[in-house]
C-alpha cells in the first residue's frame, strides 16, 4: 500500500488495529420528551472530555515531545468552541437526533469546512476536529480510549499501530518501546501524527485511505517511513530484504549521530560553518542539540503570521532575546520581516497583481516605517543578550540598504533616549535572492557585513518559475548554469572583499548538493536542523580543492554540473 511517508525509518511488526468510534456511531431518533435528558448527556460528555484532556496535560511525562502539550490545548479549545456544542444541541432539539448522531453530523460539517480551506496547515486541522469528536464519542459510549485490546498486546514483539487517525492524546499513550511504527488512513505531512512520530523518531505512513479496513489484527507489516510504503504479510524474501535495509539504516543513523560533535572540515582541511534555519524561537534548542554552530536564518515573519494583532516591541524582544540566550554567544541571524508573496499578514486585504514581484520583504518594511522601526528596536535590544546579526530580505537596490541602515541608526537613537541597552556593534547583512544584486554584487558586499544567498527565491526569480506552482515545478532547477553562476559570483565577491557569504536556501540542506556548493567555494551553510549531520558527513568526505576545479570547468562552459562527476 502506498501513502505519504512522514517520518523516516523502517519497521517490521505485528499489526494492532485500533477502533474508531466515529465509524460505528448509532443513529436513532429520540422522543421529544427525551430532548432535555439527551442534551444533558451530550453536555456531560463534553465536560468529561475536557476534564480528561486537562488531566492528560497536567500529567504529561517529562520526556513527552514538547508539541504534545500544545496539541492538547488546541483540542481543549476546539472542544470548548460554541460552534461544536451549540450546533450539536440544536440538532438534538430540532431534529431529535440521538447525541452520538448529532455530534457525528456536526463533526462532518465542521470537517468539510476545514477540508475546503486553501491553506494546507489549516486544512489539516480538520483532523483535530475529528479527533476531538472521536474523544467525545468514546465518552458517550462509555469506553475510555480507543486503545488496542489488552489481548493483542501480549508478548513483546514490535507492534505497528494501524488506525483511521490518531489523536495527540492517544499518541501519548502509545509511547514506549513496543510501538515500532504508525500507519493511518488520514493525515498529511503537518498532521499531528506526523509531527509527533518525527519527534518520537518512529517511522510513520499516513494518508493510506483505507488501511484500517484492509489490515487485520496480527498481520505482519513492513513500514518504510521514507517511501510511504506498507507491505502486508510479505514473503520471506521481502521480509529479509527489509530486515537488511532496517539494519543498514539503523547503523547509518548511529554513525551519523557520532558526527554531532565532530568538526565540519573537508579532507583538505577547510573548516565549514554549519548553521540552522528556524521559524520560531522554540526551535533554537533543537538546533543546538543537533550541533549547529549558530542560527543562520531566523525567519521572523512567522511571529507575525496567523494572528489578528501583530506582536509589539516587547513580545518581539522577548522572542529574539530568548533565542540569543539559548544560543549562548553563537551567532543568531534574525531576518527582518519577509512578508508578502505567499506569506501574508492576516489583516492584509489587498492582493497584488503579482505578489512575488510586489511589495514584499524589505520593500514592505520600508513602506511601513513604524512596523519596521518596532522590529529594529526589538532586534537591537535582543543584541544585548548574545551575538545577534540582522539580515535584510530581498534587497535589490543600494538605496534600500542606505534606508535600512538609516532606520537602524534611528532605532539606536530611540533606545538611547529611553536608556535601553543594545550591543555596541550589530552586523548587518543582505539576502542575495534577486538576480540583480547577485550580478552587481560588489557595492552591496562593500556596504554590508555579510551576505546570505536565498536560493529558493534566487532560482524562482532567475528562471521565472513560481516556487509554489505545481505546474512548473519540473522546471525549478538548482543546477541551471545561470543559477550557479550567480551563486559563484556572490561567493567570489565575498572572498575578494573579505565578507562572509552563506547559503540559507533549501540547496544548503540537500546533501546531494553539498559537494557542488563546496566546489563553488562555499564555507557557510544554513539549513533545517535535522539536515545538519547528513551535510556534515558529505563535507568530511569531500576534497574542496578538487571540487573547485571540477565545478569551475563546468561553469565556464555554461553546462549543467554533472553531480556524479563530483563524487569520490
Ligand atoms: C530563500 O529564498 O532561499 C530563503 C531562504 O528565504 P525564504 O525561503 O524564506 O523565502
Ligand atoms: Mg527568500
Amino acid at each position: 500500500m502506498h501513502g505519504k511517508g512522514v517520518a523516516r525509518g523502517y519497521a517490521i511488526g505485528r499489526a494492532v488495529v485500533m477502533g474508531a468510534a466515529s465509524l460505528e456511531v448509532a443513529h436513532y431518533r429520540i422522543a421529544p420528551e427525551d430532548v432535555v435528558a439527551e442534551s444533558d448527556r451530550l453536555t456531560q460528555a463534553l465536560c468529561q472530555a475536557q476534564a480528561d484532556l486537562l488531566q492528560m496535560a497536567d500529567t504529561l511525562p517529562a520526556d513527552a515531545p514538547r508539541e504534545l502539550g500544545a496539541m492538547l490545548n488546541v483540542h481543549r479549545l476546539l472542544l470548548g468552541d460554541p460552534l461544536l456544542a451549540e450546533q450539536t444541541l440544536a440538532l438534538i432539539a430540532e431534529r431529535h437526533y440521538n447525541a452520538e448522531w448529532a455530534l457525528a453530523a456536526q463533526g462532518q460539517i465542521l470537517g468539510e469546512q476545514f477540508d475546503a480551506m486553501e491553506d494546507e496547515y489549516l486544512r489539516e486541522r480538520g483532523a483535530d476536529v475529528r479527533q476531538v469528536i472521536e474523544r467525545v464519542l468514546q465518552v458517550l459510549s462509555g469506553s475510555t480510549a480507543m486503545l488496542p485490546d489488552a489481548g493483542s498486546l501480549d508478548g513483546n514483539d514490535p507492534l505497528v499501530v494501524v488506525a483511521h487517525d490518531i489523536s495527540p492524546a492517544d499518541m501519548l499513550r502509545l509511547r514506549g518501546g513496543r510501538f515500532a511504527a504508525f500507519v493511518t488512513d488520514l493525515g498529511g505531512p503537518t498532521s499531528h501524527t506526523a509531527i509527533v512520530a518525527r519527534s518520537m523518531g518512529v517511522p510513520a505512513v499516513v494518508a493510506l485511505g483505507n488501511v484500517r479496513e484492509l489490515v487485520r489484527d496480527g498481520d505482519t507489516l513492513v513500514v518504510d517511513g521514507a517511501a510511504g510504503v506498507v507491505l502486508v504479510n510479505p514473503s520471506q524474501r521481502m521480509l529479509q530484504e527489509y530486515r537488511d535495509r532496517q539494519v543498514a539504516y539503523t547503523a547509518e543513523r548511529a554513525e551519523l549521530a557520532l558526527l554531532r560533535d565532530e568538526r565540519a572540515v573537508t579532507l583538505d582541511g577547510i573548516d565549514i560553518v554549519l548553521n540552522a534555519n528556524i521559524e520560531l524561537p522554540d526551535e533554537a534548542a533543537g538546533a543546538l542539540a543537533a550541533g549547529a554552530d549558530g542560527i543562520g536564518l531566523f525567519r521572523s515573519e512567522f511571529l507575525f503570521m496567523g494572528r489578528r494583532s501583530l506582536p509589539d516591541e516587547e513580545e518581539q524582544y522577548q522572542a529574539y532575546a530568548s533565542v540569543a540566550r539559548i544560543m549562548a554567544g553563537r551567532p543568531v541571524t534574525i531576518r527582518t520581516l519577509d512578508i508578502g508573496a505567499d506569506k501574508t499578514l492576516d489583516d492584509e486585504a489587498t492582493v497584488a497583481t503579482n505578489p512575488a514581484l510586489g511589495q514584499r520583504a524589505i520593500r514592505y518594511c520600508l513602506a511601513h516605517p513604524e512596523m519596521f522601526a518596532t522590529q529594529l528596536r526589538a532586534i537591537l535590544r535582543a543584541s544585548a543578550h548574545g551575538h545577534v546579526r540582522l539580515l535584510l530580505p530581498m534587497v535589490t537596490h543600494m538605496h534600500e540598504v542606505t534606508a535600512a541602515l538609516a532606520a537602524i541608526e534611528a532605532a539606536r537613537r530611540e533606545l538611547d533616549a529611553r536608556g535601553q541597552a543594545y550591543a555596541k556593534r550589530l552586523e548587518v547583512g543582505a539576502m542575495v535572492e534577486v538576480p540583480a544584486i547577485a550580478i552587481a554584487i560588489e557595492p552591496f558586499a562593500q556596504a554590508l557585513d555579510f551576505l546570505s544567498i536565498g536560493t529558493n527565491d534566487l532560482i524562482q526569480y532567475t528562471l521565472a518559475i513560481d516556487r509554489g506552482d505545481h505546474d512548473v515545478a519540473g522546471l525549478y532547477d538548482p543546477l541551471h548554469p545561470a543559477v550557479l553562476r550567480l551563486v559563484a559570483n556572490t561567493i567570489n565577491a565575498g572572498a575578494r572583499l573579505s565578507k562572509p557569504v552563506a547559503v540559507c536556501g533549501e540547496m544548503a540542506g540537500d546533501a546531494h548538493l553539498t559537494r557542488l556548493l563546496l566546489g563553488l567555494g562555499l564555507t557557510e551553510f544554513s539549513m533545517h536542523p535535522q539536515q545538519l549531520l547528513d551535510v556534515k558527513r558529505e563535507i568530511r568526505r569531500a576534497h574542496s580543492n578538487d571540487l573547485r576545479v571540477k565545478v569551475a570547468t563546468a561553469l565556464n562552459r555554461a553546462i549543467p554540473v554533472d553531480l556524479d562527476l563530483l563524487q569520490g
